[in-house]
């Protein structure tokens, strides 16, 4: 059968950055089958915005097991939907959700050290992924290489603070940032992966077993 739309409650806005918010839904007792997820696969959102039908996609950051579905949009300039999910759309409020879809996951259910890059609002699915490994694979270690332009437009920084002081030893935690000065020079500037002639990754025709996935959105 189709995925279809089904009708959801948000029942919170979080205010991550001045240009970012989570939204977390509520999922019916009757729903929550047609809800079940994979870390790193997104929802689709529909809704009416001046009158004309608009559908985005967005990955969902919350983890499985987790009360809530739970998603991060970051506003694009002059962007209708994620301007109207930051501006207009308030708690108590209905919109459409499509039930989760997507391939992009990681998830070995075994020992392996992850390593993860994320830009901007790039790190959603990553959060996903890095919340589930932590909890369900103890011998598995995660090192999240996330790029921004400052510290005020750091998504999720709290949470993954929290993780950091949770899980210390098994997750690492490496802030790049474009338009802020760090101490450490290297932690300045763009995510920028290149592989040499010889490194592991330009070696295997697939990506090499510690890179277990990369996203990234541009940190303008
Ligand atoms: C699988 C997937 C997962 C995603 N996950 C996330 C996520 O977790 N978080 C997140 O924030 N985003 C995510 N996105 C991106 C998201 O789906 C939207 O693309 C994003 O929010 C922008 O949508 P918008 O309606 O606000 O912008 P749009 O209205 O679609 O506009 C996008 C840009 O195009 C420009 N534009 C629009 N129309 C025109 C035109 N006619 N001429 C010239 N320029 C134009 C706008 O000015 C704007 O800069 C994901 C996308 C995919 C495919």
């Amino acid at each position: 059968m189709a995925p279809r739309f089904h009708d959801l409650k948000v029942t919170s806005i979080e205010r991550q950055t001045p240009e970012a918010v989570a939204i977390a839904f509520e999922i019916p007792a009757d729903q929550v089958e047609a809800f079940a997820f994979t870390p790193g696969q997104y929802l689709t959102l529909a809704t009416e915005i001046d009158g004309k039908e608009a559908r985005r996609s967005y990955s969902i950051c919350s983890a499985p097991g987790d009360p809530y579905l739970r998603v991060g949009v970051k506003k694009v300039a002059d962007g209708r939907f994620s301007t109207f999910v930051n501006d207009v759309l308030s708690v108590g409020d209905t919109i459409r959700v499509m039930p989760p879809q997507g391939r992009f996951t990681a998830l070995k259910g075994e020992r392996h050290d992850y390593l993860l890059f994320a830009a901007g609002s790039g790190i959603t699915p990553m959060l996903s992924i890095a919340r589930t490994v932590l909890a369900h694979e103890p011998d598995s270690t995660i090192t999240l290489v996330y790029g921004n332009r400052s510290t005020e437009t750091i998504m999720f920084l709290e949470e993954l603070n929290d993780l950091k002081d949770r899980y210390m030893g098994r997750f690492t935690l490496i802030h790049l940032l474009s338009r802020e000065t760090q101490d450490v020079d290297i932690l300045n500037g763009r995510i920028e992966l290149r592989a040499s002639a010889n490194s592991p990754m330009a070696a295997s025709s697939s990506p090499p077993p510690w890179m277990a996935c990369s996203c990234a959105a541009p940190a303008r």
